[in-house]
């Protein structure tokens, strides 16, 4: 249930993407020529597109229209169709061939972003049945806690928005036809997260210094809010009880996996063939693994008798070595112990150049954003330059002492410094800061997953490979765990998805073959049901970097030089690794 997460759904958290005028441009070569025809197209796509989904205005950090609440009906699904039927045919007139490499990328981002949408709205239509799409919480709480304006201005615009919450409610039941139980679990654990953050808002903006009749519209405002989202819940409930035997299965088939992974992801290779490569390695890992067992073994297990076969030797060494954890109350002070550390070595191993003016803060993660992911990074968006980079926790205090342990021993002395490697340093939040700088505004805002989670991945076998942690044979049996993770995620979501297993081969799977706990494996399981593609973006991603690393290395031969080839990658902003490997051809 602890595991790094980026983006859900195509509505979900567009939380991540970053840019800021405030920071200076990358050291790269000089400005790539742009043909200005484009510039401005692009301008006007972008200014089209904050109108026709302003939730994403929101979480890219662009506030000017923080007042509008989109009510998800009818009305507002057809004029986001328009949308993108306008802009496909329009940008349809453009010869991509006619522009400049980092353009050319940015017009095939845009028309992915375009067929994406329509697809969501036409063929995979999950606003008919996941129910926990529907949560205004996100913008909410974005707005309340962002400084573009004063807190009675930001007040006023929640305080408008709150007025078409019971529309927004009602259109969402009105919305949901055959959802599937998963989903509405999840929408039912969720939602009175959304109550909560709305308390706090109301407490707020009782102290605040708006009139005294803002104040009582406010307050009525957000009673109207609790009971629209009490008759949501209440309604979804009762659906489940009935739970009807033609429910929809949350195993979205071959056919949108397909289509979907192709909008996601954005690699070089399909679906099936990823799924095919992430065969492999679980193979080599498991391999390398047996060899690293049998050179720690007696460090660990001294004269203990060898089970039969590779998986019980390797799961019995792990689990003895995981017994080197931190104490329960100790988990924030160590994570927050291990950043300073981190950034420290980056910067004294020449590894990448950081950003000391975009700290990063570790916090617990707030509670409506609880129940997929145990661990997030949280950045400001485009627009956004001065928030700060949050780093999601969420705590372990509600655990059963079993449950608290098999989390601790999980992430235990060598597996938590992987985790903040992938999360924080060099991972996720330096990427972000990274992307921050990127001249493209089209990159920065259409992120793509694959690129970010590779590159996380990427940074953890970078800094073992840099020495980070002594070079030990612990290190390396942890990391190829966790890594082996990355390559179970991918195998079994196309599994189950697509090949239809079982909820017991999963668990024994990741269990006897990936060495994850029970409460792992429950955890994998339960998001394996509430996403689909999203898991296989970590394999996907890293193999295409490891792969643009070895060319690079072999083009380049002496003059290959590991911080350059770090910061020119991530100059580009978080484009689809293929895309930046065509933008990084001399
Ligand atoms: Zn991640
Ligand atoms: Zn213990």
């Amino acid at each position: 249930m602890f595991e790094n997460l980026i983006r859900l759904t195509l509505t979900a958290s567009l939380i991540l993407v970053p840019a800021s005028q405030s920071i200076a441009a990358p050291a790269l070569a000089a400005p790539a020529a742009q043909n200005a025809q484009f510039a401005e197209t692009s301008r006007a796509f972008l200014d089209a597109y904050w109108r026709a989904l302003p939730d994403a205005a929101i979480g890219a950090g662009k506030f000017d229209e923080a007042a509008r609440q989109d009510i998800p009906d009818a009305a507002s699904r057809q004029r986001t169709r328009e949308f993108a039927a306008t802009w496909t045919a329009r940008l349809a007139q453009i010869d991509g061939a006619t522009l400049p490499p980092s353009q050319r990328s940015d017009l095939l981002l845009i028309k992915n972003e375009l067929a994406s949408i329509a697809w969501n709205l036409d063929t995979f239509r999950s606003y008919t049945w996941n129910p926990a799409e529907y949560n205004m919480s996100e913008s909410l709480d974005a707005i309340f806690n962002a400084d573009y304006a004063p807190l009675e201005a930001r007040l006023r615009a929640i305080s408008q928005r709150l007025a078409n919450g019971p529309a927004y409610y009602s259109a969402a039941l009105a919305n949901i036809a055959n959802q599937t139980s998963e989903h509405t679990r999840l929408a039912i654990a969720q939602l009175p997260g959304a109550g909560s953050l709305l308390d706090s808002i109301g407490k707020a903006a009782q102290a605040s210094q708006l009139t005294a009749s803002e104040k009582e519209t406010f307050a009525l405002r957000l009673q109207q809010n609790h009971a629209a989202i009490d008759t949501y819940v209440a309604a979804l409930t009762a659906l489940e009880r009935q739970a009807p035997a033609n429910a929809r299965p949350f195993r979205i088939g071959k056919a949108l996996y397909d289509a979907k992974f192709g909008y996601d992801i954005q690699s070089g290779f399909n679906a099936e063939q990823t799924y095919s490569r992430a065969l492999l390695a679980k193979e080599e890992l498991l391999q390398r693994m047996q060899q690293l067992t049998q050179q720690l073994w007696p460090k660990y297990l001294g004269n203990v008798a060898k089970p039969e076969g590779r998986t019980r030797q390797i799961k019995m060494l792990i689990d003895k070595m995981s017994e080197n954890h931190v104490a329960r109350g100790e988990l924030f002070a160590e994570v927050r112990r291990q950043i300073p550390q981190l950034e420290q070595w980056v910067t004294s191993h020449d590894l990448l150049t950081l950003d000391p003016s975009h700290p990063l803060i570790v916090r617990e993660t707030p509670v409506y954003k609880r129940g997929v992911a145990g661990a997030s990074i949280d950045a400001p968006g485009p627009f956004q330059a001065q928030r700060a980079t949050y780093y999601n926790v969420t705590p372990i205090d509600d655990e059963t002492p079993e449950q608290a342990e098999s989390f601790l021993r999980e992430y235990n002395q060598w597996m938590m410094q992987i985790l903040n490697m992938h999360e924080a340093v060099p991972g996720h939040y330096v990427q972000l800061i990274h992307s921050n700088r990127s001249p493209s505004l089209i990159k920065s805002v259409f992120s793509n997953g694959a690129m970010i989670e590779g590159w996380a991945v990427y940074g953890e076998r970078m800094m073992l490979e840099s020495g980070y942690g002594g070079d030990t044979p612990e290190m390396w049996l942890m990391w190829s765990k966790w890594n082996l993770r990355s390559v179970t995620n991918t195998i079994l979501d196309y599994s189950v998805h697509v090949l239809d297993m079982s909820e017991a081969d999963v668990k024994s799977m990741l269990v006897n073959q990936a060495f994850q706990s029970d409460n792992e494996a429950n955890g994998k399981w339960r998001r394996l049901q509430l996403t689909s593609v999203q898991l296989t973006s970590y394999f996907s991603g890293y193999t295409e970097i490891m792969a643009l690393r070895d060319e690079q290395k072999k083009s380049l031969g002496a003059q290959f030089d590991q911080k350059k080839f770090h910061e020119t990658f991530l100059s580009f902003g978080a484009a689809p690794v293929n895309v930046i490997r065509s933008l990084m051809q001399p």
